[in-house]
């Protein structure tokens, strides 16, 4: 049995992690960490977990803990994580898994030089949809992928108007929070990494202080593909999807953006169209879950590695500064 201890009495914990774990026949979330009593109370009641914290020593210091999920907003993850590393616990961190490259990438090497898994919990290639789409390019069934149009732009339900359309410096805004996704479903899909960078941001009625709440852009790929990527949080009629578009053929998924594990794709080539059979749909946290044990187990690698998170980092903070600069930006990943 692994046990799990989540950092955190946030909503991506109440609404899908806990149960993910728990999910798992050989796993369970035994203890929760959170800067309210309140709050923990709350989720022990709910979730029936043995152990609640409000000091992070404290939780660290458990040693049934195994795994450590850090669920909390954006500029906690760097100290939680490292503070986990230095208690020899595995790592699934939340994306962004920090508000800069330097200080994920010192995180990453805390995990590495503890001998330590470390994840990061980019949800979306878990979908058996995105799967799919993967092993379709992959096999040339599209020819060359030339083209891909993300729209990823949807209502922020009321809940969660908080930190991310207020307070940039928990890692506000609509690049951290759905950019990344993009980035990394993309990067997964079409096994390339980007390149570069245009884009533009604005603040279309959530975002205050001119947090930008909608982000437009085109990345790069290496070998060529450009993808236009639309994400935002004042969106409320469009529904989700990814199209690409390759050579011999085009791929249209829809409903595909999502944490819930639905949606559906078509392949088109010239005016035939064909509806892509998948398998049978699964919750892709229970996914992030199981792949993250079996990593800490030894046998293969988190569904996300944490040079995963890296990657899609330094792309959403090239994102982030072409919008500010007006200008194309090289992703820095060094
Ligand atoms: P929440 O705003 O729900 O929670 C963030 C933190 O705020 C919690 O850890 C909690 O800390 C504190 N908190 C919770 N409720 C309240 C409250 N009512 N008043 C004051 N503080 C509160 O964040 P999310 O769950 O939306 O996001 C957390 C992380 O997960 C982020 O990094 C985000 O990017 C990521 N995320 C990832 C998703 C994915 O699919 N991979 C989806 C959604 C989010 P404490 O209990 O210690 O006080």
């Amino acid at each position: 049995m692994l046990n799990w201890g989540i950092i955190g009495a946030s909503t991506i914990a109440k609404e899908w992690m806990i149960d993910a774990v728990n999910a798992n026949a050989k796993s369970r979330v035994i203890a929760l960490l959170s800067q309210s009593q309140q709050r923990g109370k709350a989720f022990q009641k709910q979730f029936k977990i043995d152990r609640i914290y409000t000091e992070l020593s404290a939780f660290l210091a458990d040693t049934e803990i195994d795994i450590v999920y850090v669920g909390t907003t954006n500029e906690l993850h760097k100290p939680q994580t490292l503070a986990a590393a230095a208690s020899k616990k595995h790592v699934l961190c939340e994306k962004p898994l920090a508000l800069s490259l330097t200080d994920a990438k010192e995180m990453v090497n805390a995990c590495s030089n503890a001998g330590l898994v470390m994840g990061t919990n980019h949800h979306l290639r878990n979908a058996v949809t995105h799967r799919k789409l993967r092993k379709l390019v992959q096999n040339g069934a599209i020819g060359q992928p030339l083209a891909v149009r993300v729209f990823h732009a949807v209502l922020l339900p009321p809940h969660l108007r908080t930190w991310r359309i207020k307070d940039p410096g928990k890692g506000a805004g609509v690049v951290l929070d759905i950019t990344v996704h993009d980035t990394d479903t993309l990067r997964f899909i079409l096994n390339d990494e980007v390149e570069s960078v245009i884009a533009r941001t604005s603040s279309q009625g959530l975002g205050e202080h001119k947090i930008d709440d909608t982000v437009m852009g085109v990345m790069q790929f290496r070998r060529g593909t450009l993808a236009q990527f639309h994400d935002s949080f004042v969106i409320g009629h469009s529904g989700t999807g990814l199209e690409i578009h390759g050579t011999d053929g085009s791929l249209i998924a829809t409903d595909v953006m999502t944490q819930h594990p639905i949606g559906q794709i078509n392949f088109r080539r010239e005016n035939h169209i064909e509806k892509i059979q998948l398998p049978q749909a699964i919750n892709l946290y229970k996914r992030a879950v199981d792949r993250f044990n079996e990593a800490v187990r030894g046998e293969g690698q988190p569904a996300a590695t944490a040079q995963d998170g890296l990657q899609s980092l330094a792309v959403a903070l090239a994102v982030m500064e072409a919008a500010h600069t007006g200008t194309q930006i090289k992703v820095n990943y060094a």
